[in-house]
């Protein structure tokens, strides 16, 4: 059923939410008020998956750094993983990278102004290409990230399995439908900041507050009274759990033996440890002298996206810097701020 078929004062959705963005969205968030595409791109990017309270820490550390497209493109990826350090989802971050080379070598330095263009460039899915198409210039696309979804889906009693495809591209078409069709440089930023914003603070996952939405006469899930059922995805992650050992070489005057992780995998193109699947594994990769040094320091656990890891140090104190077997770096103290680690080796080192 299209959106026009509904019993639905749905006609109105578009002027609903951009009306109530201007007086209650987030209005103040540093990657608002422009029109600038790199720094709506990078703001995208981070959020996802991450909050804005995180983000906010971030961002502005990001643009000092690297303050436009060009100079994130010319800088070693070393560098960017490094900033991006503690944020998680590292790919997010060697995208970022790849995408800033591309708008510089296929783009002279100027991000494409359609979403499909965006969509051409590395880590930029279809939302992401909407959000930066919309907001910097006012096209008339559709974004449709989890926020974004559980909002419409709850609105239109959308109740079919988003876990199959043609659900989805149905949710797509509804989006569209629901668009701003008038003054679409002004209406379209407001819109799709209106969207996100009312996913994030009033229609959330666990305690929508409905009384305060601009939807609620209209919304279906409210009218039954069920917003809990939506979205509807039947498909759930499968997790997984992961025990690690991980080699804490350390010499007397502190400086850590750190190996590049390969890419794909786990923390990919960070700094890390050497990682083993068993005591066993790590006991072995030691010189036999070094073996009675090796100290078990206190397991901790770390969670991603798919995957429970659970991680047991074993810490080495050496006078030489000898570990000839592994590829890696002897990082001094001092180094540790700037590199990319993955946050439960950071957290390790700073807590000593
Ligand atoms: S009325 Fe409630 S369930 Fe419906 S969109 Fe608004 S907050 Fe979400």
């Amino acid at each position: 059923m299209s959106v026009e078929e509904r019993d639905l004062t749905m006609t109105e959705f578009a002027t609903r939410v951009v009306v109530w963005q201007k007086i209650h969205g987030r209005n103040d968030l540093p990657w608002q008020n422009t029109r600038d595409p790199y720094r709506v791109w990078l703001s995208e990017i981070m959020l996802q998956q991450t909050q804005v309270s995180t983000v906010l820490d971030y961002f502005p550390r990001f643009l000092t750094r690297f303050p436009d497209v060009g100079s994130l493109a010319r800088a070693p990826l070393d560098d960017v993983l490094g900033l991006w350090s503690g944020l998680g989802y590292y790919s997010r971050a060697r995208n970022l990278h790849l995408c800033a080379l591309a708008v510089v070598g296929l783009h002279s330095g100027a991000f494409p102004q359609t979403a499909l263009a965006l969509q051409t460039l590395p880590g930029i899915g279809r939302s992401t290409a909407a959000a930066i198409a919309s907001l910097c210039f006012g096209e008339r696309v559709a974004i449709l990230d989890g926020n974004v979804k559980r909002v419409l889906t709850r609105a239109l009693g959308f109740d079919a399995d988003l876990a199959v495809a043609a659900n989805e591209r149905r949710l797509w078409d509804n989006a569209t439908q629901l668009l701003p069709i008038a003054d679409l440089q002004q209406s379209m930023p407001r819109y799709t900041q209106g969207v996100m914003d009312l996913g994030a603070t009033v229609c959330t996952a666990r305690k929508p507050n409905c009384t305060i939405c601009p939807l609620s006469d209209a919304c279906v899930a409210h009218r039954l009274g069920q917003p809990d059922h939506y979205p509807v995805k039947t498909r759930k992650l499968k997790r997984s759990s992961q025990l690690i050992w991980l080699l804490w070489a350390q010499t007397i005057d502190s400086s850590v033996w750190l190996t590049k992780r390969p890419i794909p995998g786990v923390w990919g193109g960070l700094y890390c440890f050497p990682l083993f699947d068993s005591r066993e594994a790590l006991v072995e990769s030691v010189p036999p002298d070094w073996r009675p040094a090796l100290e078990d320091q206190p397991s901790i656990s770390h969670v991603l996206t798919h995957k429970d890891l659970y991680l047991h140090p074993v810490r080495l104190t050496m006078n030489s810097q000898d570990l000839a077997d592994f590829a890696g770096i002897w990082a001094a103290t001092d180094q540790w701020p700037d590199l990319g680690l993955p946050a439960p080796i950071r957290k390790l080192l700073t807590q000593g």
